[in-house]
């Protein structure tokens, strides 16, 4: 059984008690839409662990951020934009707008992508 925090959206959500629009479901990994989409692609892909950021998730679970970039090709296969190009975005603490302390990677894509971004 993958440890989790009691009070963590994406931990609920990899339980089953939050709602969520899955893509992918993979042995260490889901794949869901996010709720207030910038994009029209944007999947969040987050370990079923409760890791708190990627720095954290980079020295306690060696692989584990190579399986999420995996996945992102994965998710832009499904949603065909793997040809045109996606983004793949960590937020790592507040002052990056991360909001939910459970890793997961942004995966953007379907419109163009202006960089640098905000
Ligand atoms: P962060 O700001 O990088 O931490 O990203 C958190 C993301 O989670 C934001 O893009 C939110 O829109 C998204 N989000 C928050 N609550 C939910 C939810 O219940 N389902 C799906 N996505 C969510």
């Amino acid at each position: 059984m993958a440890s989790r925090e009691p009070n963590c959206l994406f931990c609920k959500i990899v339980a089953g008690e939050v709602p969520a629009e899955i893509v992918r479901e993979g042995e260490r990994t889901i794949a869901f839409r996010d709720i207030n989409p910038q994009a029209p692609t944007h999947v969040l892909i987050v370990p079923r662990e409760h890791v708190a950021t990627a720095a954290e998730a980079a020295h306690a679970d060696v692989g584990l951020l190579d399986e999420i970039a995996r996945e992102a090709e994965e998710v832009a296969k499904v949603d065909g934009v793997a040809e045109t190009g996606y983004r793949l975005i960590f937020n790592t603490g507040t002052g990056a707008g991360q909001t939910v302390f459970h890793v997961h990677g942004h995966v953007l894509g379907g419109r163009g992508l202006e960089w640098p971004p905000g």
